[in-house]
């Protein structure tokens, strides 16, 4: 890794520097695991939570390793401080317990903003005016335009071919730019195969080729925040030495992009271990199911710790 020398991390692959003078250092990766549960204030935790919660804590109980808590709010219009202090009184009464402090993404903004200055600079990412309408109207005649593994259409590229000067116009009048990543000038920048390993729930890794051009050119930058949720994940794990990566099968597909930001940064690859999602009786996903109860609507049923533990002990 890159750090060292000074308050920057240097980026081999761009030979770009990335200042890191912000509250949260990055933390040297130890010996033992380090395993984080990142949950985001929009709404009260559901039984989906409690289970991946408590796979991180029994995973860093049995590797004798460490589990942090991060707050995912950069979804600004809809996080609640409510929500916030909700998350830590649920998590504390079933049991789960963390390391302080932690940290909000919300109040790391300035970092963010750097590696999208640092990817930009290095002809990695470039700024995007579309709107939705304006991706849809681009590929209106084209039925079988590809979608990325969330099922958004790949970003046609409007933006990317646009000349410096009218870049600078539309900045300089106000326009709010979104960032993307230049997702084949960032494959081509790789030094070798880029891949993951992956313990799912088991003990046995086994080793995943990542398929990052599967996402096409990427936001990495929102229009309201200097950031997105796959450039600020990556990010923290990094800084808080995460070296299990403990999540939901739905973030499988997006390790391929988190993997490739991974290498442009010149941060290290942690391990991951994408657990199995909670379904209901319907084949749901839990968490987007309307029987999904939160955890906080079981203990006012009067259920204990206990039984929501058994609960989703049996559920899985
Ligand atoms: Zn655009």
């Amino acid at each position: 890794m890159g750090a060292g020398a000074g308050r920057g991390l240097r980026l081999a692959r761009t030979g770009a520097t990335f200042p890191m003078e912000t509250d949260l250092a990055m933390k040297p990766r130890e010996n033992g695991a380090v395993l984080r549960f990142a949950p985001s204030p929009n709404g009260f935790l559901h039984i989906g939570h409690a289970y991946s919660a408590l796979v991180n804590q029994r995973l860093a109980r049995a590797l004798g390793g460490r589990l942090l808590l991060r707050i995912e709010d950069l979804d600004i219009g809809r996080c609640r401080p409510a929500y916030e202090a909700a998350i830590f009184e649920d998590l504390q009464w079933l049991g789960v317990e963390w390391e302080r402090p932690v940290p909000r993404q919300s109040e790391r903004l300035p970092i963010y903003a750097r590696a999208l200055e640092t990817l930009m600079e290095s002809g990695l990412a470039y700024p995007c005016f579309c709107t939705r309408g304006d991706v849809a109207a681009a590929i209106a005649e084209r039925p079988n335009w590809p979608r990325d593994p969330d099922g958004s259409p790949l970003y046609p590229g409007v933006c990317k071919h646009m000349s410096p000067q009218e870049r600078q116009r539309r900045l300089a009048s106000g326009q709010n730019g979104a960032v993307r990543l230049d997702i084949s000038e960032a494959v081509a920048r790789l030094a070798g195969p880029l891949g993951w390993r992956e313990y799912g729930e088991t003990t046995a890794a086994r080793d995943v080729a990542a398929e990052p051009s599967a996402w096409g050119d990427a936001i990495i930058g929102r229009r309201d925040v200097p950031g997105s949720y796959h450039l600020a994940v990556v990010i923290d794990d990094c800084f808080q030495g995460v070296s299990d990566v403990v999540r939901g099968m739905d973030l499988f597909a997006a390790t391929s992009l988190h993997r490739l930001l991974q290498e442009l940064l010149d941060f290290p690859a942690p391990a991951y271990r994408h657990h199995r999602l909670l379904i209901d009786e319907n084949g749901a996903k839990l968490s987007k199911s309307a029987r999904a109860k939160s955890i906080r609507e079981l203990r006012a049923e009067g259920l204990s710790a206990a039984d929501v533990r058994g609960l989703v002990g049996i559920l899985i």
